[in-house]
């Protein structure tokens, strides 16, 4: 997702609520995995208060006589285990099941209702209409869905909506149905206009984590974005894009809208096919920038009704369809994993539709703020001690990962950088991964070791910090450069390009391997004294550079 700078105020407002006794469970400890979620929603027609019906389909990973789901505030009334009607126990985060006996593969059917204080963000819009959008990052599903709410645990979903008729329901996935449902009989008028109401269901067939999956119900205007990405699409046929705006904002679409299908060809080719049903752009009331549900992205309605979406925002939410959704961090301490990579090809992204320096002016800025950032100078990339999920949305997380990315693909060139990438991809499509597996898929296509390039830039805190000189010999025609490194942090191991013109005022770039040490001394043979040495001319180092 994108926090917007703008909304950061509004980000840290809501951290508390967050973070109050819903850290996530230990992943690798959990005995039971949800296959399946067919949830059923009756959506009110004023008001907060839904009724549901949650069957989930459960395999046995373990041992346990006691299936844990994660279920706040609301009401259970009813479980059934495989269709028979089974005792529960409720607490204020957890419905617990009785489960001894079940098969490796079993049923359980949760009925419940109740007011929805979060998760399904119900409200009004401007105009006064009645509202829904699921807004779940990081760990709010469990606030009106039954479920295991936590990344490690992923699910084919389906929805059964009934709302309104004028409101649209969406959600992941394709269209099912949307059937009318019969008009309750008013023979003598006496109950004043009756409502009509529709039943819509969609269905995801690819699993997806617990924070992506979700539903809008408003009354949205739709435009065709059209279909593109024909050959790059894991669903047969091309992918069909679609846009979502309140009715007073028709004069905004398509917008940058218009560039959904170039980004999604764009990722398409560059990383694997685009790997959902559709893909759906809403104007919601989602907290985030962006946020990037899978297959139906929400964004934050002021931003859209002040401006509509930039292209950076757009390319940033359709690649975390790939990285984020498609493959999905099993621990939120890798974070990065979704939230760096959409950082850096979104702005890979722009580089393909502005020219080289839309994307050498994102990394220089993105540059500026890090080397300056305490949280960078003081904490890790992959942060698994951090608890507040929340505070996980950061620049480690974001622009330091990014970057990260932008010199694993300096170090071992742009053939093994992409390929490796795209093998990664490949490999945990639909499923989840580490860090580890980045640096093994990259590893594989560079045919050498990098445990120490991803120690030295997501284990440890810090940029690194150069200062340089440089001295000719004029009697053995050399250029010596010193390359000294701040003693903040432990020495890294780099390229560092350096532009070397010669007196004649023709430059070359010349890269030079820095070991992991203080202090590291360079020799370039050189026919003449050099005029001028400009480091990293292209930006390609995460650091802060001294000329001595
Ligand atoms: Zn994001």
């Amino acid at each position: 997702m994108k926090a917007m700078r703008v909304l950061v105020g509004a980000v840290l407002l809501v951290r508390s609520v967050c973070a109050q006794g819903t850290l996530p469970t230990n992943s690798n400890a959990r005995p039971f995995h949800v296959v399946d979620y067919d949830l059923s929603i009756d959506l009110p027609e004023t008001g907060k208060t839904i009724a549901g019906n949650a069957l989930l389909t459960m395999q046995r990973l373990g041992s346990g006589d006691t299936l844990r789901l994660d279920l706040l505030d609301l009401t259970v009334s009813r479980v059934l285990l495989d269709g028979k009607e089974v005792r529960f126990v409720r607490d204020s985060t957890s419905l617990r099941i009785g489960v001894a006996g079940a098969r490796d593969r079993f049923t359980v059917a949760v009925r419940y209702a109740g007011a929805v204080t979060d998760g399904l963000i119900i409200g009004t819009d401007s105009a006064g209409r009645w509202i829904a959008f699921g807004d779940n990052w990081p760990n709010r599903a469990r606030r009106w869905i039954p479920s295991i709410d936590h990344p490690s645990d992923k699910a084919t979903v389906s929805w059964t909506v009934k709302a309104p008729s004028d409101r649209r329901v969406i959600a992941n996935g394709s269209l099912v149905e949307e059937t009318p449902l019969p008009s309750p009989r008013d023979p003598d008028g006496s109950a004043g206009r009756p409502v009509s109401w529709t039943v819509t269901r969609w269905r995801e067939s690819r699993p997806i984590a617990a924070y992506l999956m979700v539903i809008a119900a408003a009354p949205l205007v739709r435009f065709e974005l059209g279909t593109t990405a024909c050959k790059v699409a894991e669903f047969p046929g091309c992918v069909p894009q679609q846009l979502y705006v309140a009715p007073e904002q028709r004069h905004m679409a398509p917008g940058e809208f218009a560039r959904a299908g170039d980004i999604v060809e764009y990722f398409g080719r560059l990383v694997g096919p685009f790997p959902y049903e559709k893909l759906s752009h809403l104007q919601s009331s989602t907290r985030f920038g962006g946020m990037e549900n899978a297959s139906a992205i929400f964004y934050d309605d002021k931003m859209f009704r002040r401006k509509g979406a930039d292209a950076g925002l757009i390319a940033h939410e359709t690649a975390h369809q790939w990285f984020g959704d498609a493959v999905t961090e099993r621990e939120w301490g890798h974070l990065w994993l979704s939230e760096g990579f959409a950082t850096y090809y979104s702005a890979l992204y722009l580089g393909h539709a502005f020219g080289d320096s839309a994307l050498v002016g994102h990394l220089r800025r993105d540059r500026e703020g890090l080397v300056k950032s305490a949280n960078v100078a003081s904490r890790p990339v992959i942060d698994s001690l951090q608890t507040d999920l929340m505070a996980l949305l950061n620049d480690n997380s974001y622009q330091k990962g990014g970057w990260v990315l932008h010199m694993l693909r300096q170090e071992v060139g742009d053939s093994a950088f992409f390929g490796g990438i795209r093998d990664y991809w490949a490999a945990h499509k639909h499923a989840t991964a580490l860090s580890d597996d980045v640096r093994a898929a990259v590893e594989k296509r560079a045919g050498r070791d990098l445990r120490w390039f991803f120690d030295q830039w997501l284990r440890r805190p810090g940029v690194a910090e150069l200062t340089t000189s440089w001295r000719y010999d004029a009697a053995k025609h050399e250029l010596h450069v010193v390359v000294e490194q701040g003693s903040r942090f432990a020495p890294y191991r780099l390229k560092v390009p350096v532009a070397i013109t010669d007196a004649a005022g023709s430059t070359r770039t010349q890269v030079l391997q820095v070991g992991a040490q203080l202090r590291s001394e360079l020799v370039i043979p050189m026919r003449t004294a050099p005029s001028a040495m400009v480091v990293d001319p292209g930006v390609t180092v995460l650091g802060t550079f001294t000329a001595k």
